[in-house]
């Protein structure tokens, strides 16, 4: 059933398809009969058409009850438009003549009946006459100009389809035109931007090509490519120290000598001199490997050395967008930590003060620092303006894809101005954050420490425990009680209620411990981790919202007690020890119910250069037989699963 059709039948008009004239046609109702079977108590022909006597018909139908319909025809194929969306079109003509109007689809003319009093009824008639014509100028124009830009085959289509026919076509390349115009519109009075900052220094630009490859392969094996189409520019060397990428900067230098950093992390050799070039930037990196200085000193550099005065921006210059709280908050600390000319941050985050996180933003700010959703909401209810930024950073996008941010992340980035400096980082490298790339960076340089796919974790000792969920308790017991005291563990869990019942079952042991999951208030979470980072607690019980950016320098262990729910997280769970140069251990549990896992698991483990239990390796060749096994049964159509009971 065609649209028209369908809007037509649940109407009060009649719309009959006219059947084949060769086939022998069943006796046609009168058509006052068929009036009076759908007047009579349907309210939907009421509503439709205008007042009504006893019998359910409006004072003209009735008194024009006597009255022979008027018949007229016209086009076919523009029944539809005649009915209008909805019957919308029709009802006001038979409200406006106070009349009746039944259609009957024919071919090549479909005929329309009226009934009502003579008066009304060629009244009515006009209407659709004038309308019909007015269609048919109307189609006629449309052609013209959309025969020149239609494949033929769809041209062909449509001739011979009505229906196809008289559907309003789309001039997507008018729209396409009008978006770029309004874009164009949108940000016509932009101020201007300044992106490059680089000065290479003759140390950094001496380095021949092997030095080059050399370092990167000492460094944790850095790969960098070129994104952009065409022909590609070469990859700047690395500042192999500070002062090669910030000797014209002494007051980033001081701040870096404060914190007595020895030299740049492997990501920060190879990212500065590629953003502070202007250079949009994908880094791929093992978390804790120093990424947030990578891209904040830079963006100090471009925030402080626009044409426009920070004061006259009327927003902020730098936007963060990371996916937890707890990350858009250390960021927020490495921003004041390493506060450079007065630069003025706010962290922005769901949970936290809605009205103070307002009065923060409205009082003026440079740097923000933000989970989407809560900036989504605050820029959708105009309390920040985001046309000043100019410095954007999509960080962990890999995390905030994997929490559902696309939809506010795009949102959010429709009022960024396009021309902006943006770098991206990212632990993992799958086809939906490239896609996130391809849509929001342009023409970027990419920085990958170790593979693409996944980044190994070198500086941890990597031990698994094959056992079952039984056993786990007592595993995990024997751990604790063995740590020293210099010790400072994560347990990952697998849900919130695991990690309460865990961590009150210590608790009644006598063991001090501190839990973080998403059931907790905003403050027990900050309040659990502060006691965490400071030492007072050195047990952390967590679900996956602590797998990723904490930045808890001296976390000696990690111990997954369950197993995380992709391989990804696995990564990230081990990176929260062994950070910033320093060496670690995790411990995992693993049951037969992870045997999904193993051979990815194993597949790190390689490449990470760590033991691999014999275990695991049997697991992951049992995991194929079964799999190879069931899909042989699928395909010879035997039934799968566990075998059936028969009694
Ligand atoms: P991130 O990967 O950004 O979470 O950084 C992890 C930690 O490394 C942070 O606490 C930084 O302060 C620290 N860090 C950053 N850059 C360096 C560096 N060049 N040398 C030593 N530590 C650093």
């Amino acid at each position: 059933m065609s649209r028209q059709e369908a809007g037509a039948n649940a109407s009060s008009w009649v719309v009959a398809s006219r059947r084949n004239s060769t086939a022998p046609r069943a006796p046609e109702r009168r058509p006052a009969e068929e009036l009076n079977r759908r007047g009579r108590g349907s309210s939907r022909g009421g509503r439709g058409g205008g007042w009504r006597d006893s019998s359910g018909l409006s004072e003209a139908v009735a008194a024009g009850r006597g009255e022979p319909p008027l018949c007229f025809g016209f086009k076919n194929d523009l029944v539809g438009a005649v009915i209008g969306r909805g019957g919308s079109k029709i009802k006001e003509i038979q409200n406006m003549t106070n009349t009746r109007i039944q259609i009957i689809k024919g071919n090549p003319e479909a005929e329309v009946k009226i009934f009502g009093n003579k008066a009304m009824q060629i009244k009515a008639k006009a209407v659709i006459e004038n309308f019909v014509k007015k269609q048919e100028n109307n189609n006629s124009e449309r052609k013209v100009d959309i025969v020149a830009f239609q494949p033929s085959a769809g041209r062909n289509a449509s001739t011979n389809d009505s229906v196809t026919e008289d559907q309003p076509l789309i001039d997507w390349d008018q729209i396409r035109e009008d978006a770029v115009k309004w874009e164009k519109k949108k940000w016509a009075d932009l101020p201007p931007i300044k992106k490059n900052f680089y000065v290479e220094s003759p140390s950094t630009s001496s380095m021949t090509e092997v030095q080059v490859d050399n370092w990167r392969k000492e460094n944790f094996n850095i790969t960098c490519d070129d994104m952009k189409d065409g022909a590609k520019r070469p990859i700047p060397n690395p500042t192999c120290k500070f002062e090669d990428a910030f000797q014209c900067y002494p007051e980033v230098m001081e701040n870096i000598k404060r914190a007595g950093f020895q030299k740049p992390t492997p990501i920060q050799s190879q990212a500065w001199p590629i953003i502070l070039q202007g250079i949009d930037l994908i880094g791929v990196a093992q978390t804790g490997t120093g990424k947030t200085l990578s891209y904040l000193m830079p963006g100090f550099i471009h925030l402080d050395s626009q044409p426009v005065d920070r004061e006259k921006r009327n927003g902020p210059g730098m936007l963060v967008l990371t996916p937890t709280r707890e990350l858009a908050l250390q960021v927020e600390a490495e921003c004041s930590k390493y506060s450079y000319k007065g630069l003025r941050s706010v962290c922005v985050y769901g949970g936290g003060d809605r009205d103070g996180q307002i009065q923060d933003v409205s009082k003026g700010v440079d740097i923000i620092i933000a989970t989407p959703g809560r900036l989504n909401d605050l820029q959708m209810n105009n309390f920040v303006n985001l046309r000043s930024v100019t410095y954007l950073v999509l960080d962990e996008a890999d995390k905030m894809l994997d929490m559902g941010f696309e939809p506010q992340i795009m949102k959010i980035l429709l009022d960024v101005r396009p021309d902006r400096q943006t770098i991206m980082t990212s632990a993992t490298w799958p086809y939906a954050v490239r896609r996130l790339a391809q849509s929001y960076l342009k023409e970027p340089m990419i920085v990958y420490v170790g593979t693409l796919d996944l980044v190994a974790v070198n500086t941890v000792k990597q031990n698994i425990i094959i056992t079952t969920e039984e056993e786990k308790r007592t595993h995990i017991q024997t751990f604790l009680e063995s740590m020293s005291p210099k010790d400072k563990v994560i347990v990952f869990v697998s849900r919130k209620a695991v990690a309460d019942h865990l961590s009150s079952d210590l608790i009644l042991r006598h063991i001090s411990v501190e839990s973080l999951h998403g059931n907790r208030e905003q403050s027990d979470r900050e309040k659990a981790l502060e006691n965490f980072k400071t030492g007072k607690v050195r047990i952390l019980i967590a679900t996956d919202l602590a797998s990723r950016g904490l930045d808890v320098h001296d976390i000696t262990h990690v111990y997954n007690y369950d197993f995380p729910r992709n391989i990804e997280e696995y990564v990230h769970r081990v990176g929260r020890t062994g950070r910033a140069g320093r060496t670690g251990m995790s411990i995992t549990l693993i049951t037969r119910n992870d045997w999904r896992v193993a051979t990815e698991l194993i597949n790190i483990l390689e490449r990470a250069n760590q033991s691999i239990p014999e275990e695991l390796v049997l697991m992951a060749e049992r995991y194929k037989a079964n799999k190879l096994k069931r899909e042989m049964e699928k395909k010879m159509g035997r039934p799968q699963g566990k075998p059936q009971k028969f009694y």
